[in-house]
């Protein structure tokens, strides 16, 4: 049962309920890049390498932090990316309540709302983990579970070398791959930093970038 719950909780790929992408299936040449957490001070750094690249990435936000930076929230909205939702406080969602995990969820979208972003909101669970009550919500309010196929900060001896990072996504994308950054920590320097070449090595290999949202629409193509 230990082990089921642990399975469960932290797979990328499976959920009792609902729709969950830990990358896209297509035979196109098609990558999202997506970071969690923020918006904090790091916005405008990042906001100017996409923008020098002139590719549109999805934005993991949680309430809170959108709560205490709402101009930082509005210029990614303006630059044209996509936001996602990430949770209202990033605690863990596994053993929460359906009230408390809505709360969370609602809350963080109203804020998402606030700061003028009018899409459709796709999710990410914090510490990307769920168990049995969150993909419940999510089924039941017909939103998607996004997840990733490739986290390269998560590889303890390549965490803290910029290059490192780079060549571990440029060789690991695959066509429909979900890469997963968090640049907007002050301690991932190494992250935010290996964004170029990581932007520069996936187009030289032929990559197109897309939001979470437009990359959902390759899915068995
Ligand atoms: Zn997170």
């Amino acid at each position: 049962m230990t082990v089921g719950v642990h399975f469960l909780s932290k797979s990328r790929s499976y959920q009792l309920f609902g729709e969950i992408y830990p990358r896209i299936n297509t035979t196109q040449k098609v990558v999202a890049l997506t970071f969690d957490d923020g918006p904090t001070e790091k916005v405008d750094s990042v906001l100017s390498i996409l923008d020098a690249k002139n590719i549109k990435a999805t934005f993991f936000l949680t309430g809170n932090s959108i709560q205490n930076r709402l101009s930082e929230t509005k210029k990614i909205v303006l630059a044209g990316h996509e936001i996602g939702n990430h949770s209202y406080s990033h605690n863990r969602l596994i053993f929460k309540s359906y009230q408390s995990i809505s709360e969370e969820i609602e809350k963080t979208d109203s804020l998402i709302r606030k700061a003028g972003y009018l899409q459709e909101i796709h999710f990410r669970p914090p510490h990307g983990k769920k168990l049995l009550v969150l993909p419940y919500y999510m089924k039941r309010n017909d939103r998607k579970t996004i997840m990733w196929d490739v986290a390269p900060e998560s590889i303890p001896e390549i965490a803290n070398d910029s290059k490192k990072l780079a060549n571990h996504v440029i060789e690991n994308s695959k066509n429909g791959s979900i890469i997963l950054m968090h640049v907007m920590y002050k301690g991932r320097a190494t992250s935010l930093e290996s964004l170029n070449d990581i932007i520069e090595g996936l187009k030289n290999k032929g990559f197109e970038f897309k939001t979470v949202s437009e990359i959902i629409n390759y899915e068995n193509t």
